[in-house]
């Protein structure tokens, strides 16, 4: 039975990557109260693991933890309130009522959805049992378990490549098996061209994985010419693009492919309830434009409730 709790929160955030730290940084900024969700316990979501973020539109290099800790430990000096925990539903009626995963309810007076998105699975038969058990979506996190083995990355857009460079440090090969040509930024490209350990597997796609107690190899199939063929490997890392992570939000604020739709200033079609970065239709799919967004989004909520209070204050 869900549990009520006192409402600490003016406007809730679920999600901490960088749009969300940065929304909740701003919020605290202009004074107004704060609840960030995270439900990894990691905070920076898809740059979390990231060594050198790229196109952060500021002087130096810094992993995404380091912008990640900055900005969580400004939004916590200020005032924000941290909460561990995933938000399971969102429901969006009379007042907004926020389910988090341990039952625990909560009405914010608005909701800014950060909540991004996570890597797509292959779509082959018993992909989930191999996870942590040679199938990873993170290469700095799980590269050196394959230390002098054989390891493939699937895609080839910058994740793929970016986390292959990374495996080249530790792995004896790497595979690289893409269905299409590389989609990559080239100054990566050039990085990866040369290594001497990568081969790549051009035309190709994964259409079974090998393996009972973990992973030991992949079948694989020429897009082409139809051919079937196996490698032999211990790692698996794919890189085929993402999906938003928004279950706890219903179908109608969604487009087909499950994005949440907003409005010029991130709200939806509920003024209450924003949206930005990697979760929102629309979003161009870097840092510097997720933490824009976050902060586009804090002003627009504080706005709104500064003018509800307002017309409470002239109605009283
Ligand atoms: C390997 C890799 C490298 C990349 N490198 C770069 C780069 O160098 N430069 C660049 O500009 N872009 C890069 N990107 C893209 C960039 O990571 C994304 O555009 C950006 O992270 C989007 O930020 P976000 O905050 O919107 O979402 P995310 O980063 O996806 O963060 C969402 C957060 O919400 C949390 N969450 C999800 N569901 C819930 C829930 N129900 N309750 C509570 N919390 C929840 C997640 O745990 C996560 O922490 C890279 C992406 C990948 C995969």
């Amino acid at each position: 039975m869900a549990r009520p709790l006192k409402n600490l929160a003016e406007i809730a955030v679920i999600g901490g990557g960088l749009a969300g730290l940065a929304a909740a940084r701003q919020l605290t900024r202009i004074g107004r109260l704060v609840t960030l969700f995270e439900g990894s316990g990691m905070y920076g979501g898809q740059v979390a693991t990231v060594e050198q973020v790229d196109g952060l539109g500021a002087p130096g290099h810094f992993s995404g933890q380091d912008v990640a800790i900055e900005l969580l430990e400004q939004a916590r000096k200020a005032g924000a309130r941290v909460i561990d925990v995933p938000i399971a539903s969102l429901e969006i009626g009379a007042r907004l009522t926020i389910t988090d995963e341990e039952g625990k309810t909560h009405h914010p007076e608005a909701v800014i959805i950060a909540s991004g998105a996570h890597a797509r699975g292959l779509g082959v038969p018993g992909e989930e049992a191999f996870v942590g058990r040679g199938l990873s979506h993170c290469a700095t996190c799980d590269g050196g378990f394959f230390r002098g083995e054989d390891v493939a990355v699937i895609g080839g857009g910058d994740a793929a490549v970016t986390e292959a460079l990374v495996l080249t440090r530790t792995s004896r090969t790497v595979y690289m098996v893409c269905r299409s040509p590389l989609r990559a930024k080239r100054e990566y490209i050039e990085k990866l061209d040369a290594k001497e350990n990568v081969r790549f597997l051009w035309d190709s796609e994964v259409t079974g994985i090998l393996g009972t107690d973990g992973v030991t190899g992949l079948s694989l199939r020429n897009v082409r010419s139809g051919e079937a063929s196996e490698i032999t490997c211990a790692g698996l890392f794919p890189f085929i693009g993402s999906e938003p992570s928004a279950p706890f939000i219903s179908a109608k604020f969604k487009d087909k492919g499950g994005y949440i739709m907003t409005g010029a200033d991130y709200a939806t079609s509920d003024p209450r309830v924003f949206a930005v970065g990697a979760v929102r239709a629309g979003y161009g799919g870097n840092v510097a434009q997720a933490m824009a967004e976050g902060v586009g989004a804090a002003e627009a909520a504080a706005r709104l409730i500064a003018s509800r209070k307002i017309r409470d204050k002239i109605a009283a």
